[in-house]
């Protein structure tokens, strides 16, 4: 009934132009956790898309602000015009944000929050009569998005090879990766501080006054199942950035919005950053939405300065979107669905602690929170990996879509290395008998992936 009464078919035949757009089933419903294509299959969406839709497929309040927003103004131009949601929207983001972030920046998405935020530290250093600072350090494990700046900062060799040369001068350095790379006898403690530190190492070699900011995802999301990082480690960070007089760039796309447990995941990690990025659960699937948040001592140098970043797209601090961002915010945060997080988050790893952790091929549960990442090896001793020509990420996705339900493959990062992770991000409302559905349906995928 679905498909007659929505769609023609239920496969793309498409003018779209878009990755593996052919291939792909139409989605003609969402209700609560789940997705319905065009044949009426329903899919338990176990990674809220890309970790996005966090309050899942058919909230009623995100809703209804939507509709009133477009009887009273649909855009108006950031040129000419300010709104009340987006004023509204910027005070909530502030009020709830790391300490000392005062000033927010709206825009569409990911990307363009990376894009603005390297921009903003650039000219933070021009306006201090530094031009010469030009370089960016990030870590070899990330993802910060897809335009040509945002590309370049990001960590997958591959990504980039064909947009050669890149616009920003970016260079990689270590994640915090226990799993692999903690050595016996080493504390979690020492292992972040040695890892860390090589942050110092590469200021020193670059010479730090050639440095604009070291950008990270707190926890790594897209290029490598939800790694959260040890006690200590972001807190270096943030003293060598501090000593060496270079900007801290969070890129929270991913693991924001109280995917982890807090609204921003640097919360836990007892640190604040000079400028954040959000994205994805902001609009929580339901607006094309982003934003770059700064520290006011940021903003007043540019204020105070030349007085205007040099940015702007036509779509920034759209009416309808930031109307829907602020309905998610006051579900996220008045309506609790933060608070709730870890308890459900605890329940899922339980779950898939009890279904998976014994499996042969399954090395590592871990993340923050609904934010978590399965890695896949070839042997759980020596953890060597899988062979990568297999994608055996790609396999699980799709043998859990045959299944009914949606993950997250995080693969193919590193030189194909290090290559299979799962991403789980369901979203904030999942029941306790859709955890256990999930749980299921992934052992089941994974299985039939490996096999
Ligand atoms: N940063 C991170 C950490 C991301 O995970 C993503 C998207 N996966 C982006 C930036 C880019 O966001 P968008 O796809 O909305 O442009």
């Amino acid at each position: 009934a679905i498909r007659n009464a929505r769609c023609s078919s239920p496969v793309a035949d498409t003018a779209v132009f878009g990755r593996s757009s052919a291939a792909l089933r139409k989605a003609v419903a969402g209700e609560g956790c789940y997705l319905i294509d065009a044949d009426g299959r329903r899919y338990l969406d176990g990674s809220g898309g890309a970790a996005v839709s966090c309050l899942g497929h058919s909230d009623e309040k995100v809703r209804a602000a939507v509709h009133a927003q477009l009887d009273q103004v649909a855009f108006a131009h950031t040129g000419f015009f300010t709104t009340d949601v987006t004023e509204r929207l910027a005070r909530k983001l502030v009020e709830n944000a790391p300490e000392g972030i005062t000033r927010v920046y709206p825009l569409s998405g990911g990307s363009e929050a990376v894009e603005a935020a390297l921009k903003l530290a650039r000219q933070f250093f021009l306006e201090k009569g530094e031009p010469q600072r030009r370089h960016i350090i990030a870590r070899r494990q990330s993802y910060h998005g897809n335009t040509l700046g945002a590309l370049a900062a990001g960590g997958n060799a591959w990504r980039r090879e064909n947009y050669q040369p890149l616009l920003v001068q970016c260079h990689h350095i270590a994640p915090c990766y226990p799993y692999r790379d903690q050595q016996d006898g080493e504390s979690a403690e020492e292992y972040g501080l040695r890892v860390a530190n090589e942050l110092e190492e590469k200021l020193v070699e670059l010479g730090p006054d050639s440095v604009i900011a070291f950008i990270a995802e707190p926890v790594v999301g897209a290029t490598a199942g939800a790694l959260a990082p040890v006690p200590g480690y972001f807190k270096r960070i943030r003293e060598i950035c501090d000593t060496h007089g270079i900007l801290l760039i969070l890129d929270e796309v991913m693991c924001g919005m109280g995917r982890t447990g807090t609204l921003f995941a640097c919360e836990q990690d007892g640190i604040s950053p000079d400028i954040v990025t959000i994205a994805k659960g902001l609009g929580a699937g339901y607006a094309s939405i982003g934003a770059m948040l700064c520290q006011e001592h940021i903003y007043r140098a540019i204020a105070d300065g030349s007085g205007a970043f040099q940015h702007g797209h036509t779509y920034h601090g759209h009416p309808l979107a930031a109307a829907a961002a602020n309905a998610v915010l006051e579900r996220l945060i008045d309506d609790g669905l933060v608070a709730g997080v870890n308890a459900k988050g605890d329940r899922l790893v339980a779950a898939l602690t009890d279904r998976l952790g014994q499996h042969p091929h399954v090395g590592d549960i871990r993340g923050r929170g609904l934010f978590r990442g399965i890695e896949l090896v070839a042997d759980r001793e020596t953890k060597a990996v899988l062979d990568p020509s297999r994608k055996t990420h790609a396999r699980v996705k799709k043998a859990a879509m045959e299944n009914g339900l949606i993950c997250y493959p995080a693969g193919g990062t590193i030189d194909g290395k290090h290559g299979d992770h799962i991403l789980l991000a369901p979203p904030f409302i999942i029941s306790d008998d859709q955890i256990d559905e999930l749980t299921d349906k992934l052992a089941r995928a994974i299985d039939t992936a490996l096999t």
